[in-house]
């Protein structure tokens, strides 16, 4: 630029690559040693004032060393996080991170390559993972498939899906309005919640999302369903999904895909799966045999963050017809034509979904299959159910502790109960149990309510827990509930 006022043009890029090399290099080292050191550290731990301040910062108006950043970060930041990599946590339903995830997701970025499709390595990456995981649930070859931010969209794809292949009407251009009766979804009453966000978004409602009780195993009720769905027919709604559950999130439990996948063809209906904790049982030597029948899904969810550890986020939708996942999202915008050479030279993959620009998730999951094998993801699941199996058993054979009885894969739930104490008070025992252990980072579990009775909950999904992990976790649950009971209370 030679006009008057050219100013000097600047980017982002560091003026000193090399002192940039060092910083980096610097990381690397630090971010090895934090995840080698991860069992010395406390599973969490509150964060103290001088950390909190740094959160009520303002925006930074003007430069600072990158340096600087790091140090704030490593100082104030880092020793604080939610705890999921830590071989002692057991919370809600997580994987627990691997460092070649990290590694992807780092060149991931550094690639920077927008994965909403386009001619490109990283685009076939993406499509090449998408058919490993078609490959690990036995979809036909040609059923398509997506990665997304994880279990909860893969769910809303494969609903939405389902909605518009029930619908007899266009229901992208007329929308709900125009549909003829009213649809319905059936699932059971131990469904994850994302089901109701869906059906919510889908412009269905809440209602329409039918639960069936599930009996003591936490599965779904096939006989009541099949009576539910003639129930509907004959008040004239329009039956048109059933939401199966491959591994429930409160217990684990598996329902009958097998029986569930013949009843949705007698009645003609869409059969999804909600695999995110289950589906991939079926790279397990062990415990394959729990999901069979799960290729004869129309749709399925499946969460590689969870029992593949990739690190956050990614998960994957599968639908067994292409032209169905297809024509749900597909359309084609004048700015976004596909080309006879060059980089728009291939199919886009935002046609799969509801993001237009995607980032390279597929490289994490793509870089550890690569390094591990599946084989390996496999015996490291089948390692998980075992762990499971020998809490259970440490736990029926402590007389203060109480299991609740429905065993499944990899979930566990038990309470501290030394007897003569009501509903309410365990449960107040229990949850004072639970929250010292976090507190003082001994180890993460959380709580769930299973119909009706509330229980501590061990998900282990987590490649770094042994065994010696589990015989600590069952000695101090009764140490600390001696102690509050002893204490009289919860004070
Ligand atoms: C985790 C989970 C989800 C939601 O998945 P996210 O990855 O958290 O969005 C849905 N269903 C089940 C059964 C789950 O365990």
């Amino acid at each position: 630029m030679k006009n008057e006022d050219a100013r000097i043009e600047e980017s982002l890029d560091p003026h000193d690559w090399e002192a940039l090399r060092d910083l980096s290099h610097r990381i690397v080292d630090d971010a090895i040693d934090y995840v080698r050191d991860v069992r010395d550290r406390p599973v969490w731990q509150p964060m103290p004032d001088k950390a909190l301040q740094r959160f009520r910062e303002p925006l930074p108006d003007g430069p600072k060393a990158i340096e600087t950043v790091y140090q704030t970060l490593a100082e104030d930041m880092l020793p604080y996080p939610m705890g999921n990599i830590h071989p002692r946590f057991w919370m809600w339903y997580m994987g627990s991170g691997n460092f070649t995830g990290a590694l992807g997701d780092f060149l991931a970025a550094i690639l920077g390559s927008n994965l909403g499709g386009g001619n490109h390595a990283a685009a076939l990456i993406d499509q090449q993972v998408v058919d490993w995981f078609r490959q690990i649930v036995g979809f036909p070859d040609g059923a398509s498939g997506t990665l997304v931010s994880g279990g909860s969209m893969a769910n809303i794809i494969g609903l939405t899906v389902a909605r518009n292949a029930a619908a007899g009407s266009d229901v992208r251009e007329a929308g709900i309005a125009a549909l003829n009766g009213h649809l319905r979804y059936y699932c059971s009453d131990q469904v994850h919640s994302c089901h109701q966000t869906a059906m919510e978004l889908l412009g269905l409602g809440n209602q329409a999302l039918r639960r069936i009780p599930t009996g003591p195993d936490c599965r779904l009720d096939v006989v009541a369903l099949r009576s539910a769905i003639a129930e509907d027919r004959a008040a004239g709604f329009k039956p048109a999904c059933v939401i199966a559950t491959a591994g429930t999130v409160n217990t684990g439990a598996i329902d009958d895909l097998l029986r569930i996948a013949s009843l949705c063809r007698r009645e003609n209906l869409w059969f999804h799966i909600d695999g995110c904790i289950g589906a991939l049982l079926a790279i397990a030597p062990q415990n394959q045999h729990l999901v069979e029948g799960i290729e004869l899904a129309d749709s399925l969810a499946l969460d590689p963050h969870k029992w593949l550890h990739a690190p956050f986020d990614v998960g994957c939708a599968l639908v067994r017809d292409a032209n169905s996942h297809r024509g749900t999202f597909a359309l084609n915008p004048e700015y976004l034509e596909t080309a006879e050479r060059g980089i728009a030279n291939a199919p886009w993959l935002f046609d799969y979904g509801v993001q237009t620009s995607r980032g390279f998730r597929a490289l994490k999951v793509w870089m550890s299959l690569q390094e591990h094998g599946v084989g390996k993801f496999g015996r490291l699941i089948d390692q998980n159910v075992m762990q499971a199996a020998y809490l259970c058993d440490l736990v029926e054979g402590n007389p203060c502790l109480e299991l609740w009885p429905g065993r499944a894969i990899n979930i566990v739930c038990y309470r501290y109960n030394p007897g003569r104490l009501t509903s309410d008070a365990l449960k107040q025992i229990n949850t004072e149990i639970m929250l010292r252990m976090q507190e003082d980072g001994s180890a993460a579990v959380s709580d769930t309510t299973v119909h009706g009775e509330h229980f501590l909950r061990v998900a282990i999904n987590n490649h770094r827990t042994v065994s010696d992990d589990l015989e600590f976790l069952v000695a101090e649950t009764v140490r600390m509930g001696d102690a509050i009971v002893g204490q009289g209370g919860t004070g």
